[in-house]
């Protein structure tokens, strides 16, 4: 009887871990249910903005959500904050990246608390592979004002495209190799669909390359 009480409760166990929340943990990661990499409040997405930032460019600036093929072959949810007039072009470049299963690691904009460090950290966000557009920052070696101070340029997987100038690469001891996934090249969906809609790509400079860089003036 006892041995029969706990064959009872062993499949009632059993039948519970089957059901319930189980069945959506291995939906996770599909485009009705992806993986959330970030779901900030507009007032989140801009907290520690640098007080040098005008308020004209500031409220321009919109959050907006995008959903990409990922490294881990799940679909993720993130958001940029991105200049009013250039998320149409975002939306749809990302929409063909993921028709095309083009991995882009994570999305989040760089107000999140893992890339602060006196501020919005940009090369807190490129360690981490993080792609973001909108930074009130100046040029990586200059005092000029960057298109990212502008919401006006985005920074793709800058672990598999790294800025090159000279002999210093950013983020550091990373490699730009085109068979790698999630490496842009001139004909890669995203910097394709970008460069036809008026957008430029760091890849194409002569001077320096910004493999992950794309920005439209
Ligand atoms: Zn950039």
């Amino acid at each position: 009887m006892k041995k029969t009480l706990k064959a009872a409760v062993l499949l009632l166990s059993f039948l519970s871990l089957c059901g319930g929340d189980s069945g959506n943990i291995s939906d996770l990661g599909t485009y009705e249910n992806p993986i959330i990499d970030s779901a900030m409040s507009y007032e989140q997405a801009l907290e520690g903005l640098s007080a040098n930032c005008p308020l004209n460019i500031k409220n321009r600036q919109r959050l907006i959500n995008v959903k990409y093929y990922s490294f881990d072959d799940k679909i993720h949810q993130g958001q940029f904050v991105i200049d009013r007039d250039l998320a149409d072009d975002i939306e749809f470049a990302f929409g063909e990246a993921l028709r095309e299963k083009f991995p882009v690691y994570s999305v989040i904009p760089i107000s999140h608390i893992s890339f602060r460090k006196n501020g919005w950290d940009d090369n807190l966000s490129m360690e981490a592979n993080n792609t973001s557009c909108f930074n009130y920052r100046t040029i990586t070696g200059s005092n000029i004002i960057s298109l990212h101070a502008r919401g006006r340029a985005i920074d793709i997987n800058p672990v598999q495209n790294p800025y090159i100038s000279g002999n210093t690469i950013l983020p550091v001891n990373s490699t730009y190799d085109p068979d790698t996934g999630g490496t842009l090249t001139g004909e890669n969906i995203i910097v394709r669909t970008l460069l036809l809609r008026g957008w430029e790509w760091g890849g194409n400079w002569t001077d320096l390359k910004d493999y992950q860089h794309l920005e439209k003036k």
